[in-house]
């Protein structure tokens, strides 16, 4: 199951993620886990702040593009926005003990999963972000039984 959205401008891109996060508003974000794939400048961090904002985040959303790694505590929750562009081998993640990271009360956005190999959990959501006309298209499809039920719910 997917959703498929032309988003002309920020704003529209911001009103997507909006309407993302109101799926994990109403529905939870415990242990749920979304990539973020598309080339450099696509939109990728642009989408996260927007989603961190409507769920709850203030202030600055930094590009964890150095850090690998940037936690948030929204809803409860630990969220953490990974980017593994600058991940040089899967197997720093070992190092930094990736897999605590994951479990039932934290979730994770990650950019440039295909860097992280094997490490990383199956995602629920995959959002895919391609350049089209002045804008960019957002594909985001669901993987895992949970995230199809948020995304039957998806309002525009
Ligand atoms: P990535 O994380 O994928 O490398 P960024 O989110 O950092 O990309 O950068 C996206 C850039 O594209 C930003 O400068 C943003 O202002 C611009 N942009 C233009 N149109 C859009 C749109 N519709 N959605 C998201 N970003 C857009
Ligand atoms: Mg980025």
């Amino acid at each position: 199951m997917k959703v498929i959205e032309y988003c002309v401008d920020e704003k529209a891109t911001c009103r997507l993620a909006a309407n993302l996060g109101l799926l994990f508003k109403k529905n939870g974000l415990a242990g749920i886990c979304i990539f973020l794939k598309g080339d450099l400048g696509a939109g990728k961090t642009t989408f996260t702040r927007y989603l961190l904002k409507s769920l709850g985040h203030v202030g600055n959303v930094k590009s964890p593009t150095y850090t690998l790694v940037e936690p948030y505590d929204l809803l409860g929750l630990n969220v953490y926005h990974f980017d593994l562009y600058r991940l040089a081998d899967p197997e720093e993640l070992e190092f930094m003990g990736i897999r605590d990271y994951f479990n039932t009360k934290s979730a994770s956005l990650i950019e440039w999963p295909e860097r992280g190999g094997d490490l990383l959990p199956q995602a629920d959501f995959v959002i895919d972000i391609k350049y089209k006309d002045e804008g960019r298209e957002y594909t985001i499809e669901a993987f895992t039984d949970t995230a199809k039920s948020y995304l039957n719910d998806f309002q525009r």
